[in-house]
């Protein structure tokens, strides 16, 4: 058969290209929200219907376009913001290659209502990209953009689109992170109605960042800036008593524009290495300003990679920046209150739920700060005392981590976090079968406040949160309350546990899986005691009870062993006796 070999029709060509900026409703809006800050807005509402699916809105008090404009805007490579070649170097503006509006028309029913401040408003539709209605109509300077049914007409896109959620939870990160760069700019995104973000003009960058990843990262965080050097850096870093599981609350943007590096993530860890305890992230919200000549932004615009020039100049900029900022947070804690104060509290410190409440937060911070101490002498001090085993009747802990008993002729040498992964384990599934313990009331209900995303995921944790022993109530907007948690936890860091395991379920859930089985092996994980908790003996006796009434005592959910056993028979043979 032979087979003919056809030119694409230009409505087909415009799809394929689309599919290069137009992978889901969350790049229409980074698009549209560009386009209206290059065009100088300085308000941008952004409405939903679907996740973006049925309409995204997006109605800015730009610059607007003249019925010549529109006209020229709406073709591909069309663009208003590049004259001569030259121009690509020192580029500002965040788009230039002139396909979004093409693109996006070429995959929706798009409408088009602008007005140019010195002439009359227009209106114009397409469909398929091809221009179907075009009138005169009425609005104040500005433009508004309305992408209806997207992917409509490309079937195998749309098939595989994920759940509405995922898409509406990209959409939220990307409009969160204009929030967070551009403080001058009043950004309102709303879903069916319901309002996810409003950030005023100029509310400051702090509370922008409290909006976007959450009241407590950004009570958490600290300034920083440099003042020297090709690059500058400003922005707000968590301390080292506030980090998180992951990276998700870490944002770069240069010159304002969002991007990605691996680099400057690999930085902000390294600056915190002596402070950070493994397996842990700093949350980070830094901007890097640089002469646009010394960086290659657009190696591709969707995918938001950039290259530095001089990556040793940035890493020491970066690098003192951070460092500085916890040095000066240190020293003030010092000189004023600090020791007296993480001193007095020193028993505080380990209630749960206390962290944020009332005059406790700042002694808390203070006490951990010393604890992980930047300074590597603090760690060597400590060395000798985490070596010397704590005698106690007949069990001892050594290396922060085993649980040592003597028991008549054998000594057992315990896991304490694969035990209590263990004991958790069990407790958990029983709690699902509903044939398990209590659940503590907490003293003081521990307030919880995420970033909207989190959110969203949380109304539909919180009951599977609660089947667990976790009762969670919202409490005002993206905040919530924890009221109880299981009695078999009740002394750890029960928010702490929480949010952990929050944020594994959001890595890990796919649509057909049980919240509730899924968020038993978290659970069990997250909320047992772990390698470097130093333990009482009461707690080492409760714990070892707890193990000996466990179905499967000796292995922990994974697999590991919870103890081995060394009888006197086994140290005979050892020292060649026998
Ligand atoms: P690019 O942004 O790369 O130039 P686009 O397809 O996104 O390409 O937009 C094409 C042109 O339409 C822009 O260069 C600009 O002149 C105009 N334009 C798009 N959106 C707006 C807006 N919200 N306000 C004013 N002008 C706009
Ligand atoms: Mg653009």
């Amino acid at each position: 058969m032979i087979r003919k070999i056809q030119v694409l029709a230009d409505d087909v060509i415009a799809k394929i290209a689309a599919g290069e900026v137009v992978e889901r409703p969350a790049s229409v809006v980074k698009e549209l929200i560009e386009n209206s800050l290059d065009a100088g807005s300085d308000s941008v509402e952004i409405d939903l219907k679907d996740a973006g699916f049925a309409l995204i809105r997006v109605a800015d008090n730009g610059s607007g376009m003249t019925s010549e404009e529109v006209k020229l805007a709406v073709k591909r490579h069309a663009t208003s913001k590049l004259s001569a070649i030259h121009d690509l170097e020192t580029l500002l503006t965040f788009g230039f290659r002139g396909e979004a509006l093409s693109s996006i028309s070429s995959v929706s029913r798009f409408e088009i209502t602008t007005r140019n401040a010195d002439g009359e408003a227009v209106y114009m539709y397409l469909e398929n990209g091809q221009v179907k209605e075009a009138r005169p109509a009425a609005r104040v300077p500005g433009t508004t953009i309305e992408v209806k049914d997207l992917f409509y007409n490309v079937p195998a896109r749309k098939k595989f689109m994920k759940k509405d959620s995922t898409e509406l939870a990209a959409v939220i990160d990307t409009v969160g992170r204009f929030i967070v760069a551009n403080d001058g700019v009043e950004i309102r995104l709303r879903n069916n109605g319901r309002e996810i973000f409003h950030a005023h003009k100029n509310m400051g960058i702090k509370a922008r960042i409290s909006l976007v990843l959450g009241r407590d990262v950004a009570d958490g965080m600290i300034e920083l800036f440099s003042l020297t050097g090709k690059y500058r850096v400003t922005g707000f870093v968590s301390r080292p008593s506030s980090t998180r599981k992951d990276k998700r609350m870490q944002m770069f943007f240069v010159n304002k524009r969002y991007i990605r590096s691996t680099f400057i993530s690999n930085l902000l860890d390294e600056a915190n290495r002596s402070m950070l305890e493994r397996g842990r992230f700093p949350a980070g919200v830094l901007f890097i300003e640089v002469d646009p000549s010394m960086v290659d932004v657009n190696v591709h615009p969707a995918k938001l990679l950039v290259k530095f020039e001089d990556e040793d100049e940035l890493k020491r900029s970066v690098m003192s920046s951070v460092r500085s900022a916890f040095d000066e947070v240190k020293n003030r804690e010092r000189g004023s209150h600090g020791q007296t104060l993480s001193e007095a509290l020193g028993s505080a410190v380990q209630a749960p739920g206390e962290e944020k409440h009332g005059i406790f937060a700042e002694g808390i911070a203070t006490q951990r700060e010393f604890e992980y101490g930047a300074a590597d002498e603090m760690i060597s001090d400590k060395k000798p005392l985490a070596d010397i085993p704590r005698k106690t009747s007949d069990i001892y802990q050594i290396g922060k981590c085993y649980i040592v008993r003597v028991k008549g002729d054998s000594v057992t040498v315990t896991d304490q976090h694969a035990a209590h992964e263990r004991v958790l384990y069990e407790y958990f599934n029983n709690k699902k079968r509903e044939t398990a313990g209590e659940t503590q009331n907490l003293l003081f209900p521990v307030s919880l406040g995420l970033s909207p995303s989190e959110s969203i995921l949380m109304g539909k944790m919180k009951g599977a949160y609660k089947t667990l022993g976790f009762e969670i109530d919202e409490f005002g907007r993206n905040s919530f309350v924890i009221r109880t948690a299981p009695q078999v936890i009740k002394d750890r860091d029960i928010e702490k546990v929480v949010r952990d395991i929050l944020s594994d379920i959001s890595g890990n859930i796919k649509p057909g899986m049980d919240p509730v089985e899924e968020m038993v092996k978290y659970a069990a994980c997250r909320g047992a005691i772990k390698e470097g908790d130093a333990l009482d003996e009461h707690e080492m006796a409760d714990l070892l009870r707890q193990l000996s009434e466990c179905e499967l005592p000796f292995t922990c959910p994974h697999g590991r062993p919870t103890t081995l056993e060394i009888t006197v028979d086994e140290l005979e043979k050892r020292f060649r006796r026998k």
